[in-house]
């Protein structure tokens, strides 16, 4: 302790000595001016160093922007870029059949039959028969019943709009009892709230944005970071980008593909504003050691979030149907909000999640507030002004039109269903599944040959499953479709098939497609692989008009 004592003594002894002897000769505005300069330069530094993205990531951007200053190499890319951007618009076509565009204003109005007849051919082009099962996720149940239903509600709750709580006061009331039951549901208490939002996403960009302000105001923090496994929905990175949060993303444990709880300790700083947890995570079905998670969020006093976008109205569900779930909701004291979708498992249509908080508090930091505008005091809780009364009707409608006993009864159809599946594919020595699937979604991969062939032979039998990268794999999310006689028997058969023919020659590349997916990951420029992915959503707005 006294050597330790000493040293600093001496050093800082040292230190003013070197200090002093700089400024001997120094008139006073030298001295301001260098001091100034240096203070001035230290702050910009350390403004350049600390950055959403980190010092390497806008290095290595740097480098490949400037290899694109290279003639030829600028050349080539562009014509790579070109040609792939070709092939997309005429994947896009092909996707279209071919039917023609429409690029101005009919002159005159179409009746009610034309514009019918018109949505109806619109709505049934593509290849993929989802109706039979076809389609991992996606659409989440089909129900005759279900769909006039909705059809009934958003006739009569179309044009209201919860913006105007003078106006359609009931429309707010439906919001706040739809978000009261969903927080019944989670265990939440008297003190739990939330909003409704149009989907996953939006709910996962508010929960960051109130989160972010939360801290800024009451811990200070200024240079926000979020830290989540890398397992964790890209709505993460889409709301840091958007909200300039930095993602610190902690790897997963390797046999149980859940995340590294001594990672994401270590990942955590003074600038934490949230740790984040999935029941489940979208590539892998696993669901991450939320009680853990929780207990790290109350010891260093910082908020979790468990993503239960996709599981949530599932997993909610499963201990009353029979099945083991841990822990994972407003019963453990650390879990501050929680986000479940009810346009996935709740079965209502496309446009509606939750977003549930332990405490008020941090609700209040989700919603924004304008004072001083001419057209008013203006406050909303979303990130919507106007919104969609109709969609909020019909998510109500769905939850009452099901009721607890239909959910636990769809819950455990689809559970049995994946859990079923899963025991037939865990039965072929070529694949293996990555970790426990917790819910409905099952993640295979291979060591013996390219699983993209699996998903391209799939596919040419009008199965549409989705690819996964870092490693390569695939997964099937099981959908409520899928528990209809017969289906999942279907499934099971064409992949053994599919599989005993990949095995005749397993060595073999994979073609098509998939082929530049796979390639893809082994490209070092991520900014290229990112222009196609820009390449590929301008090619779903192309208009030819020929
Ligand atoms: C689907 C999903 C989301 C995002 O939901 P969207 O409704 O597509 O915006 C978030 N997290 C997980 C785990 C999901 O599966």
């Amino acid at each position: 302790m006294n050597i330790m004592l000493n040293m600093v003594l001496y050093y800082s002894g040292g230190l003013k000595g070197v200090v002093n002897n700089f400024f001997q000769d120094k008139e006073p505005w030298q001295i301001v001016t260098i001091t100034t300069t240096t203070v001035l330069t230290s702050v910009w530094l350390w403004n350049f160093i600390v950055q959403q993205e980190s010092i390497f990531e806008r290095g290595m951007k740097q480098i490949y922007k400037l290899a694109r200053y290279i003639p030829s190499m600028r050349d080539k890319i562009n014509q790579g870029l070109s040609n792939v951007s070709e092939g997309f618009k005429k994947d896009a076509l092909k996707r279209l059949q071919n039917t023609p565009f429409i690029i101005e204003l009919p002159k005159e109005g179409l009746s009610p039959d034309e514009v019918i007849q018109k949505v109806t051919v619109a709505v049934d082009l593509g290849d993929y028969d989802w109706k039979s099962g076809r389609v991992s996720g996606t659409v989440y149940k089909k129900d005759v019943n279900l769909v006039n239903l909705m059809s009934n509600v958003y006739a009569v709750a179309s044009y209201t709009n919860p913006l105007h709580p003078d106006v359609f006061p009931g429309v707010c009331k439906m919001e706040a009892e739809v978000v009261r039951v969903a927080c019944k549901l989670f265990h939440g208490d008297k003190e739990s709230c939330g909003t409704m939002t149009t989907g996953g996403t939006e709910s996962i960009l508010l929960v960051c944005k109130a989160y972010r302000d939360y801290a800024r105001d009451v811990k200070g923090i200024k240079y926000p970071e979020l830290v989540m496994p890398v397992t964790a929905h890209s709505a993460f990175d889409k709301a840091a980008q958007f909200l300039n949060i930095k993602v610190r993303t902690v790897r997963v444990n390797p046999n149980s593909y859940t995340v590294c709880i001594k990672s994401l300790r270590k990942a955590i700083s003074s600038n934490t504003i949230m740790l984040v947890g999935s029941t489940p995570n979208y590539p892998y079905g696993t669901m991450d050691n939320i009680e853990a998670i929780a207990e790290i969020g109350l010891k260093y006093n910082i908020p979790v979030h468990v993503d239960a976008c996709l599981g949530g109205f599932l997993i909610c569900f499963m201990p009353n149907a029979g099945f083991k779930v841990p822990p994972f909701d407003f019963s453990l004291p650390g879990v501050t909000s929680i986000s479940a979708d009810t346009h996935k498992y709740g079965y209502a249509p496309k446009g509606s999640s939750i977003i549930m908080y332990r405490e008020k508090k941090y609700r209040h930091y989700q919603y924004t507030v304008t004072t001083d505008w001419p057209g008013g005091i203006y406050g909303s809780p979303t990130v919507n002004g106007s919104r969609a009364g109709g969609i909020i009707a019909a998510c109500w409608a769905t939850l009452m039109y099901f009721g607890y006993d239909g959910y636990l009864q769809a819950t455990k159809k689809v559970i049995e269903t994946s859990r079923y599946i899963e025991q037939e594919l865990r039965k072929l020595d070529s694949l293996y599944i990555f970790g426990t699937p917790a819910t409905s979604v099952i993640a295979l991969g291979s060591k013996q040959f390219s699983i993209y062939r699996l998903l391209e032979g799939l596919n040419k039998k009008g199965w549409n499953l989705n690819p996964l990268q870092f490693p390569c794999a695939i997964h099937i999310c099981v959908t409520h479709i899928h528990t209809e006689p017969g289906v999942a028997n279907q499934f099971l058969n064409d992949f053994r098939a599919e599989l005993d023919k990949i095995l005749k020659n397993p060595n073999e590349e994979c073609g098509g497609m998939m082929a530049i997916y796979g390639t893809s990951q082994s490209i070092p420029d991520r900014t290229i692989v990112g222009d196609l992915t820009k390449l590929f959503l301008d090619s779903l707005y192309d208009t030819p008009d020929k």
